[in-house]
């Protein structure tokens, strides 16, 4: 049965790395309803201008939205065989869209939760830097270009997500525990949320990840 890998974690966890890790790996297109809100947000109509303010305010964009753009783009042939969620549900609501969702799809969904601890999570935030060609994350404190500002891959100038400043970052943090903490709670107590301890190196947290996946391929 094909799966939706669904990847629960902390702003900064590490999601969107290991996402694209997985994305590689097995093929699985990765959805980012981060990246795609930021995409909606960039073409400017006044659905993006509401999007643009939400996302830079920290607070979490409407389920009603979030719905449709969920929709639309599994709906694409690239993910008939499954997809990575990176980013939702972030919500219990939005949870049991998916769920409805998964059944009409006939697909199995895969709860993986990356553990951090918070503390130092908000340096890796505000140091993040993004290419946006090719995606490669950096970090001004602890991963820096070679040439400040300049993506070592492609010579590309970094981006700084407009959500990345102190103020955003507090706003993130405290969404996630609200409405996230309440949907890890209800998965975490029927059984169905796989936890990865997400301080490990990247690439061990990885391999921890494809054991989970590779001992369900067949189901
Ligand atoms: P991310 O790139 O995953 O950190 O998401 C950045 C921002 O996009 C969040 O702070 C929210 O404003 C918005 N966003 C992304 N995914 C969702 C979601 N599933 N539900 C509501 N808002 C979202």
């Amino acid at each position: 049965m094909s799966k939706i890998i669904v990847m629960i974690g902390a702003p900064g966890a590490g999601k969107g790395t290991q996402s694209r890790l997985i994305s590689e790996k097995y093929g699985y297109p990765q959805i980012s309803t981060g990246d795609m809100l930021r995409e909606m947000a960039r073409a400017g109509t006044p659905l993006g201008q509401k999007i643009k303010e939400t996302m830079a305010s920290g607070k979490l964009v409407g389920d009603d939205i979030l719905a449709e753009v969920i929709l639309a783009r599994t709906s694409q042939p690239d993910c008939e065989n499954g997809y990575i969620l990176d980013g939702y549900p972030r919500t219990t609501n939005q949870a049991h869209l998916l769920e409805e969702l998964a059944l009409r799809q006939r697909k199995k969904v895969l709860f993986m939760r990356v553990v951090v601890n918070e503390e130092p999570l908000f340096k890796r935030l505000t140091g993040r830097r993004t290419c946006p060609k090719c995606g490669e994350i950096y970090n001004i404190y602890f991963r820096p270009p070679h040439v400040d500002g300049i993506c070592d891959l492609d010579g590309e100038p970094l981006a700084h997500r407009a959500d990345d400043n102190p103020e955003s970052v507090s706003k993130r943090f405290e969404e996630y525990r609200r409405s996230t903490g309440p949907l890890i709670n209800y998965y975490s107590q029927n059984g169905r949320l796989v936890e990865i301890d997400g301080d490990l190196p990247v690439e061990d947290v990885f391999e921890k990840l494809c054991a989970v996946i590779d001992s369900l391929n067949g189901e």
